[in-house]
C-alpha cells in the first residue's frame, strides 16, 4: 500500500513530503495507523550524515504511537483497536544467545532498525514520519491505559534507552544519580531515577532549564559551564548517564565517580572520546554504553510509566514544522520532545 511520509530526499537536506510503500500484511504482521511520531536527535544524526552513509530518500522516526487497523492470521498478542507503539527495533533473529536473553537489540545476527535498515525481507525500512506502518507483531508493544498517545510516544526510544541502563546499574533508593543534558532523553533520564527512588542531579550547559529540572523530579541542578561545579561535585555519583549529543570532556565526568561508580554513556557523538587511563584507576570506575533496550524491558518501561504515571513533556507539532524542530533540536532548545502529529503528513 502507498502512505503518506515526511523524507529526506538526501543527507542535510530538508525533510519534505513524500509517498512510500509499504508492504503487505503479512501473517505474523500488524497495520498500525500511526498517530504521533517522536523526533529523536537519532533522526537528526541519521538524516545528516553524522554516522555514515545512507539509503536515500529516508523516513525518519522511531518513537511511534497509533492505532492497530489490521492483524495477520496468526497475530495473538494485539487486535484491531488496541493502542500500540514501535520503538527503534522492528526484526531481529529471535534465535541468537542475546535475542533469548531478551536483548534483541544486540542480535548477533543484526537487529532490523525501524528506519534505514535492510529488513530480513531484504526491503530498506522506514520510520514513523507517515500515516501507516506495518510491523511484524513480536515488536509492537502494548500502549497502557492511562498515557497520553502523544506524550508515551518519546518512551518508545528516550524513555527505554535511559530506563535500561537505570535498572542494569540498580538505580535505586540510596543511589547519586547524575544526569548529563536535560533534553529528550536527559528529562525521562531524571523523571525514571527519580521514580525508582534514587537522588537525582541535573548537569546541563546552563541553569536555563533549573526550575523545570527540579519540577521533573531532580534534587540538585548544576552548570557545566561553571568551572566550580566539577570540584564541588567530585567523587559524589555512583552512576552518571551522559545523554550529551556532542562530544564531552569524558575525563572531567569520570571525576565526578565515586569508587566503583560507572559513567554510562548512550550519546552518540560522531567524534571518538579520548578516556585518560588515570580517570578510571584511581578510583575502579567504570565508562560504558548502552544501546535502548530489548522488548520484554521495553513493555516493563511502559508498564513502570503509567503505573508512576509519567511520560514525556512533548510539543506537538505539525508536519511541516519538522525541518524548524530539527534546527532547535541542534540548538538545545527543545523542551523536551518534539512528537509530529502524523494526522498533518
Ligand atoms: P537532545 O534532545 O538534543 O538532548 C541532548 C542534550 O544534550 C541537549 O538538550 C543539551 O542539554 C545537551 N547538549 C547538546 N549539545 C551539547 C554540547 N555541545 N555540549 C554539552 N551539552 C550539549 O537529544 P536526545 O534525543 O536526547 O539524544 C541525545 C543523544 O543520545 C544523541 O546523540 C542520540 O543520537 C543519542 N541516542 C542514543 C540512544 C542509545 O540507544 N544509546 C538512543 C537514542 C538517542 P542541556 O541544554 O541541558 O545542556
Ligand atoms: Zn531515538
Ligand atoms: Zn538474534
Amino acid at each position: 500500500m502507498k502512505v503518506n511520509a515526511y523524507a529526506a530526499p538526501q543527507a542535510g537536506a530538508p525533510l519534505a513530503p513524500t509517498t512510500i510503500e509499504r508492504r503487505a500484511v503479512g501473517t505474523n504482521d500488524v497495520l498500525i495507523g500511526i498517530e504521533y511520531a517522536g523526533i529523536c536527535h537519532s533522526d537528526i544524526h541519521t538524516v545528516n550524515g553524522d554516522w555514515g552513509p545512507q539509503p536515500f530518500p529516508l523516513v525518519p522516526g522511531h518513537e511511534i504511537v497509533g492505532t492497530v487497523t489490521e492483524v495477520g492470521s496468526e497475530v495473538t498478542t494485539h487486535k484491531v483497536g488496541d493502542r500500540v507503539g514501535v520503538g527503534c527495533m522492528v526484526n531481529a533473529c529471535r534465535e541468537c544467545a542475546n535475542c533469548l536473553r531478551g536483548d534483541e537489540q544486540y542480535c548477533l545476527n543484526g537487529m532490523v532498525g525501524t528506519y534505514a535498515a535492510t529488513d530480513r525481507d531484504g526491503t530498506t525500512t522506514q520510520g514513523g514520519y507517515s500515516t501507516d506502518v506495518v510491523v511484524d507483531a513480536d515488536f509492537v508493544l502494548s500502549i497502557p491505559e492511562g498515557l497520553d498517545a502523544a506524550a508515551a510516544a518519546p518512551l518508545l526510544c528516550a524513555g527505554i534507552t535511559t530506563y535500561t541502563p537505570l535498572k542494569h546499574w540498580d538505580a535505586g533508593p540510596g543511589t547519586r544519580v547524575a544526569v548529563v543534558g536535560l533534553g529528550g532523553l536527559g528529562h525521562m533520564a531524571v523523571k525514571i531515577a527519580h521514580a525508582l527512588g534514587a537522588q537525582v542531579t541535573v548537569l546541563s550547559q546552563s541553569l536555563k532549564k533549573q526550575e523545570d529540572g527540579l519540577r521533573l523530579g531532580a534534587d540538585h541542578y548544576y552548570a557545566t559551564s561553571d568551572p566550580d561545579t566539577f570540584e564541588a561535585l567530585e567523587s559524589s555519583f555512583d552512576l552518571i548517564i551522559n545523554t550529551v549529543s556532542a562530544g564531552i570532556d569524558v575525563n572531567a565526568y569520570l571525576g565526578l565517580l565515586a569508587v566503583d561508580g560507572t559513567l554510562v554513556n548512550v550519546g552518540a557523538p560522531p567524534e571518538p572520546f579520548q578516556v585518560d587511563a588515570m580517570s578510571l584507576i584511581g578510583a575502579r570506575r567504570s565508562f560504558a554504553g548502552s544501546m535502548i533496550g530489548g522488548i520484554a524491558l521495553t513493555q516493563e518501561m511502559l508498564d513502570f510509566c503509567a503505573e508512576h504515571a509519567i511520560a514525556s513533556e512533548v510539543e506537538v507539532i505539525t508536519a511541516d514544522q519538522v525541518n524548524e524542530a530539527y534546527e532547535r533540536v541542534l540548538a538545545s532548545d527543545v523542551r523536551y520532545r518534539f512528537v509530529i502529529d502524523t494526522s498533518t503528513i
